[in-house]
């Protein structure tokens, strides 16, 4: 079975792997996924083991990566289940060596691991901003440094970090946001720094995917998670709810030769439901020169009329956002 991007499905073993495939044929690669024991992650490993990875599955226990090990094994694939936390280097540098010791030097790394900690700012505690901080942020960060050496020895890496669509901004999720916009400034700084070891480096940031982490967020929000899904479904185009292995999809193309010929690196991609979207790259929009340097005075004359601002769509839909919550949805997901 091929699903439209002509790569074999999940279920497709070795034997079956063809020469369409987007990720590598001729040799073996191991990837890393972290919190890769459910959700986004457990389906990104099986995806990519069907397409011919060994997987390191990395989740905080070894216990809870061992379904998604079973299943990548069933199917005739190499994984291994490594407890780590991401955001803690001793563990991460261990994992990572665990991983190269019993599949081979890794070739490819998605950063997937992930938590919320929603509040509204003036609940927002100490705790819920670095806790989302470290695991997103430097969990990436530890992950990506611990691997580097061996993507560049091997003049061959593809890392993807999963950002999301609240990286533009979404009530009550001002550490979630700032981590995900954070990652985006991370993923285009390892493009410039790794590409010419063959490294890219691209973000992927979902919409609402149906998980445990968006089942918490309805169930924090004492709403049912079908109405949850369903109010999501509404905001979509073509009314197609996200799934895991959406993005597991994607990520695929990611980590793939095809991609990498494409020249792609160093973007944003956003799969929401029936949604493929590339992000613009951030710039600067106008710009104004004053020879002798700006004053707060010339600044506040100059500014409106010429520079003037770039209108933050998300900034009018404040209200319908509090009506939403109030209402028990996420609006921007
Ligand atoms: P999930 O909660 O279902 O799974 C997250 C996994 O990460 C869990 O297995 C968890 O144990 C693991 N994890 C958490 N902290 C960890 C740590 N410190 N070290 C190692 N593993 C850790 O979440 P999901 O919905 O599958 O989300 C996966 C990623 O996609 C996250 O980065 C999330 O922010 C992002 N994302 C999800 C959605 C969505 O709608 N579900 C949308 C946009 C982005």
């Amino acid at each position: 079975m091929a699903d439209s991007s002509g790569n074999p499905g999940p279920s497709a073993g070795a034997a079956e792997r063809s020469p369409r495939s987007s990720g590598p044929v001729s040799k073996e690669r191991v990837a890393i996924v972290t919190g890769a024991a459910r959700g986004i992650g457990a389906a990104t490993a099986v995806r990519l083991a069907a397409d011919g990875y060994a997987v390191g599955v990395i989740d905080l226990a070894e216990e809870s990566g061992k379904e998604t090990v079973d299943k990548i094994v069933s199917a005739g694939g190499r994984a291994v289940a490594v407890g780590a936390d991401v955001s803690d280097r001793a563990q991460v540098e261990a994992a990572v060596a665990r991983v190269a010791s019993e599949l081979g030097p890794v070739a490819a790394l998605v950063n997937n691991a992930g938590v919320i900690r929603d509040n509204m700012l003036f609940k927002m505690t100490d705790d819920d901003w670095d806790t989302v901080m470290n695991v997103h942020l430097k969990g990436a960060f530890l992950m990506c440094r611990a691997v580097q050496s061996q993507m560049v020895e091997q003049k061959f890496g593809r890392i993807v970090n999963l950002s999301s669509s609240s990286a533009l901004g979404n009530r009550g999720q001002a550490n979630y946001s700032a981590a995900k916009a954070g990652l985006q400034g991370f993923t285009k700084t390892l493009a410039l720094e790794l590409g010419k070891f063959g490294v890219t480096a691209n973000a992927v940031a979902p919409g609402f995917i149906v998980t445990d982490m968006t089942a918490a967020t309805a169930e924090r929000m004492g709403v049912d998670f079908e109405t949850f899904q369903q109010a999501a479904t509404e905001r979509i185009a073509v009314r197609r709810v996200g799934r895991p292995e959406d993005v597991a999809a994607l990520v695929v193309y990611l980590l793939s030769d095809r991609a990498r010929e494409g020249g792609v690196t160093g973007q944003v991609y956003t799969i929401a439901g029936a949604k493929l979207a590339v992000w613009a790259q951030p710039r600067e929009l106008r710009a104004a020169y004053a020879s002798g340097g700006w004053s707060a005075e010339k600044i506040a004359e100059f500014l409106p009329g010429s520079v003037g601002t770039d209108p933050m769509p998300m900034l009018t839909q404040v209200a319908a956002m509090e009506k939403a919550a109030r209402g028990g949805e996420r609006p921007n997901a």
